[in-house]
């Protein structure tokens, strides 16, 4: 058997153009040949679940062996294998159309960076770090001949008789000179773990040594010998594969704690698990927030059938979880597309409310379960509520039943709580509710105990996010209008009748006010004298709350 031929394609040398796009992330091809060796032990169970397979399935393992000597890097299987005329029909004619396709579409495309690391070029990769590529596979069909296939990149091939002994498919890689970074231990570990780490067969990357047991030396002590075991370099068992019935909590800070190694314990998670009308699964985090606001993103991995794919999720996960850890592992995202494309996605659409939903529900069991627990995950948890409280209506209409607001006195309430709780004092002669808040406590603390004195309660918005919070509430919450602690809020609310006495008479009070009226002599301010002890302040001045949002706009620059 000796065949040399031509591959069919249209365009002459694609090579060129493939590389040019995908030259900064040429690391995928172990990736991609990795995965096809672990479809072709699949696919080889699959046909003995079948019947259609009677052989010795034996244990179905991937390898991958570097050869720095020669420059080759193999990466081995025993699936299926494929019959010298499976390689036309799979490698020539399928493999290389892919790549002419991907070629086709993305030649215009503005923005490689849209697709590099999305779109899996498949077996054609290898030619982005080898400039000969073998093929040596012996089909698991009977009476198969072992083939050998070995092609330079261009559309010319060659295709021999193999040397393969049993069920299974060899590729390997001579790699190129400019690729000589591949040749190197450490470098592909690297990229194993990152692409391979939960792959579902086991991947063999050489030997390790390990110290056994080895009887004992003249005095009784126990003697230990080194013998090499393979470096399997994956967990083919990822928790987010598993149902949540089978996992302890331990189970989940485990494999955080692989994700994340140097991150502290998450706040909980949520098990993501659906398979109708698209099929996902995965395991959320909500990780403790740092204080000073440092917010890692991008911490959300994207798998596709154990595969990893992108730490790039925006458009699958709602913006506002953007904060959370975790894997999500779907076949059903393009991962072939560019992002306009991928933002159109019927399923990417229903994934992400999906994921919206079930971060909700999680919440709201939460909150229920346990609202002490829930409060004092709070200072962590309050930026992702408050945030998909503002920009997604979905969570919006869940969110309201567990949004808390805090007040100065530390205390929290749902929003139905708080209403009830400052409706009787709060309230002006129009029947609108007022929310008295402070975004600086220190600097307002004046105002704060000042209005604390007359009854009324002052909520704590100084977080970043509490400026658009505040606005989106006085436009979701019926009847209500949100006023800075400094605005004068005070004469537009029904006194309370136990206010105490001013300790100075009316006469006196009023040339008082007249003094500082003219000191400060700006309408837009207002002064008001208080009912106190001589060691108080006895005078506060205070700004309309539109005026006040006038300034703040005019001082942003905005102008309108
Ligand atoms: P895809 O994996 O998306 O089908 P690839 O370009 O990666 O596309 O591979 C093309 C085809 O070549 C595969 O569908 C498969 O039939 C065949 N193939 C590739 N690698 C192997 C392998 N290790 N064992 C058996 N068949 C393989
Ligand atoms: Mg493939």
């Amino acid at each position: 058997m000796q065949e040399k031929g031509t591959i069919s394609i249209h365009t002459e040398n694609i090579f060129p153009i493939i590389k040019k796009f995908l030259y900064s992330d040429n690391e995928i091809f172990l990736r991609e040949l990795v995965s096809n060796a672990v479809d072709a032990t699949q696919k080889i169970k699959r046909l003995a679940s079948l019947g259609q397979y009677n052989g010795e399935l034996g244990n179905l393992q991937v390898e991958v062996a570097l050869d720095i000597d020669n420059k080759t890097i193999t990466i081995s299987d025993n699936g299926l294998g494929m019959t010298a005329d499976e390689i036309k029909k799979y490698i020539n004619q399928i493999a290389f159309s892919g790549a002419t396709e991907f070629v086709e579409k993305f030649k215009e495309a503005k923005d490689a960076n849209e697709i590099i690391g999305r779109f899996g070029l498949g077996f054609y990769s290898a030619f982005m770090v080898a400039n000969i590529v073998e093929i040596n596979t012996l089909s698991y069909q009977d009476g198969s001949e072992p083939a050998h296939w070995t092609c330079d990149g261009s559309t010319s091939f060659e295709i021999n008789e193999g040397t393969r002994t049993t069920r299974g498919t060899d590729i390997i890689l001579h790699i190129n000179d400019e690729s000589e970074e591949f040749l190197s231990r450490p470098r592909l570990q690297e990229i194993l773990d990152k692409y391979a780490k939960f792959l579902p067969v086991p991947i063999k990357f050489g030997v390790t040594d390990e110290q056994e047991p080895d009887g004992e030396d003249e005095e009784g002590k126990p003697k230990y010998k080194s013998v090499e075991v393979d470096n399997i370099i994956n967990d083919t068992n990822p928790i987010w594969t598993k149902s949540p019935n089978e996992l302890k909590d331990e189970d989940y800070l485990n494999f955080y704690k692989e994700l994340y190694p140097y991150s502290e314990d998450p706040l909980f998670w949520i098990h993501l698990n659906v398979d109708y009308p698209f099929n996902l699964t995965g395991v959320l985090y909500f990780p403790k927030l740092k204080n000073d606001y440092e917010f890692q993103r991008n911490k959300i991995k994207l798998y596709s059938r154990q595969v990893f794919i992108t730490d790039e999720v925006k458009d699958i996960v709602p913006e506002f979880l953007m904060l959370l850890h975790g894997v999500i592992d779907s076949p059903d995202i393009p991962l072939n597309v560019s992002r306009s494309f991928l933002q159109a996605d019927s399923n990417v659409k229903k994934i992400n409310s999906y994921i919206t939903k079930k971060v909700a529900d999680k919440l709201a069991d939460l909150f229920k379960a346990d609202r002490k627990a829930y409060e004092d995950k709070w200072s962590d948890i309050g930026l992702f509520v408050k945030y998909g409280f503002l920009s997604d209506d979905k969570f919006y209409e869940k969110a309201k039943d567990f949004v808390l607001l805090t007040n100065t006195a530390k205390e929290t309430f749902t929003l139905n709580e708080y209403k009830e709780k400052v409706e009787p004092a709060q309230t002006g002669n129009d029947g609108q509710l007022v929310y008295i808040y402070t975004n600086d406590p220190d600097k307002q603390d004046a105002f704060i105990q000042s209005a604390n004195r007359k009854g009324y309660d002052v909520l704590l918005m100084n977080s970043p996010i509490d400026n658009h919070f505040v606005s989106h509430l006085e436009q979701k919450l019926e009847k209500t209008s949100m006023k800075r602690v400094d605005a004068d809020v005070a004469d537009k609310l029904i006194k309370k009748d136990d206010a105490p006495a001013h300790i100075l008479n009316d006469e006196q009070s009023a040339s008082v006010k007249t003094i500082f009226d003219s000191a400060i002599n700006k309408p837009a301010f207002k002064v008001e004298l208080e009912s106190l002890s001589p060691e108080e302040l006895p005078v506060t001045v205070t700004m309309d709350e539109f005026m006040r949002r006038m300034k703040e706009m005019a001082a942003m620059g905005g102008g309108g």
